[in-house]
């Protein structure tokens, strides 16, 4: 039995989960924080509800992946690095070379690293993870897990924007999505749940978390998603904007002597959204909770909301209908009046939730009343599972 290792490397963050495979038991995860910024965080949780925790200087993904190693093996987690059979990293943007995930050579690191431009803010980051781990364990396999592969069935009309074609031919300008790996850990769980063929159902699977997207899967594919060329797109999130008309930003540039685009699209990544509207918070409990209250929380919440049905509505009618409407992440997951105000909203498709069946967070279940004629289900995702399984389909 081997233990493999999921790692999702941010600019500043590493976040991971160790499981011993092929029986996928979870023994430990865990992230350092705060990387090159001075009093990086350190948490480990393992075992039997024990939790570690430190503060310390971290100055690169190098130190961070040696301390988190070496942790490992003084909190007894592991015995030696040789029980680590297999390294998966989260890689943000697979562009359309990318259609699965792969074991990493130095030709496909030298292909991450030329999709560069597709996720500026993301892919270097991988790219150092990756590295930082190859130094460390060079004879362990490691996978790249991308989130846009399962996007890359998303058909012609759907992935093309309404620009010169000329756009897309030479700069393969074109909608890429996101959280592809939720969503083909949570499809095949709902078809699961549904006791049919995946490739049968058309599913509607909200990823409602800090970051938010909508997929719409039919014939157990990805048929259109909500984030687009890169993830700002789509609906309302924490603190990124959602689709907007690209005029406006012009307009305030102009207005707001903004004359980088860069900083614009900054606001529109980290200052939008939840707490663009609210003012309050980015984080939904917080808006919640707020809401009674405030009227921009109320208004905030309202339009997270709104732009989430309205995403429902074209999907089912792209698809042409739905059999089943998936909740999952942070906010899909947690917030029961959510999940159930949403619902209700959309009965006339025949989604009916049970409120005691509802009343519950985290866990995975059939949500629906028995008369409805559209199941709604809550699925816990586990991105890191469907990594370390990756590396299992892919070292045979
Ligand atoms: P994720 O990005 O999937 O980890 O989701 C994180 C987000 O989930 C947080 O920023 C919160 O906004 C949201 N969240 C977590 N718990 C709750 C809850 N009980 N009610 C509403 N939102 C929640």
């Amino acid at each position: 039995m081997g233990k493999s290792i999921a790692i999702n490397a941010g600019s500043s963050t590493l976040k991971f989960k160790l499981f011993e495979m092929p029986n996928e038991k979870l023994l430990a995860l865990g992230a350092i924080e705060r990387i090159g910024l001075g009093n990086s965080d350190v948490e480990i949780k393992y075992g039997d509800g024990k939790k570690y925790t430190d503060t310390l200087d971290i100055k690169n993904h190098d130190e961070a992946i040696q301390l988190l190693l070496d942790k490992l093996i003084s909190l007894k987690i592991l015995e030696s690095f040789d029980e680590i059979t297999g390294v998966g990293h989260r890689v943000v943007a697979g562009g359309e070379y990318f259609t699965d995930s792969v074991i990493i050579d130095d030709k496909t690191l030298q292909e991450i690293e030329s999709l560069r431009e597709f996720a500026p803010l993301h892919e270097p980051a991988n790219v150092l993870g990756i590295k930082a781990f190859k130094k460390i364990l060079p004879d362990v396999i490691s996978v790249a897990v991308f989130d846009t592969s399962f996007h890359t069935t998303l058909p012609e009309v759907n992935y093309m924007y309404s620009l010169p074609y000329e756009y897309y031919e030479k700069h393969k300008a074109r909608k890429y999505g996101a959280h592809g790996t939720s969503y083909r850990y949570v499809s095949q769980r709902a078809a699961d749940m549904l006791g049919k063929p995946l490739e049968d159902l058309k599913l509607v699977v909200l990823h409602l978390g800090a970051g938010a997207s909508i997929d719409a899967i039919k014939d157990g594919k990805s048929y259109d998603t909500s984030m687009g060329f890169s993830p700002v797109a789509g609906i309302t999130m924490a603190t990124r904007s959602g689709d907007v008309d690209p005029s406006v930003l012009q307009y305030v540039m102009d207005k707001e002597n903004i004359t980088n685009f860069d900083d614009m699209i900054d606001i529109l990544n980290h200052k939008s959204g939840l707490i663009g509207i609210s003012g309050v918070s980015a984080d939904m409990r917080e808006v919640e909770e707020a809401q009674t209250e405030n009227h921009r929380a109320h208004l905030a919440r309202d339009m997270f909301m709104n732009r989430v049905v309205r995403y429902i509505g074209s999907y089912v009618a792209e698809m042409g209908g739905i059999d089943a409407l998936v909740f999952t992440a942070g906010i899909g997951e947690n917030s029961i009046t959510l999940r159930q105000e949403l619902t209700d909203q959309l009965s006339y498709f025949g989604i009916k939730v049970d409120s005691e069946k509802n009343n519950i967070r985290g866990v995975e279940r059939d949500i629906s009343t028995n008369d409805a004629t559209v199941k709604t289900l809550l699925i816990p995702t586990d991105e890191e599972l469907m990594i370390v399984r990756d590396i299992e389909r892919l070292r045979k």
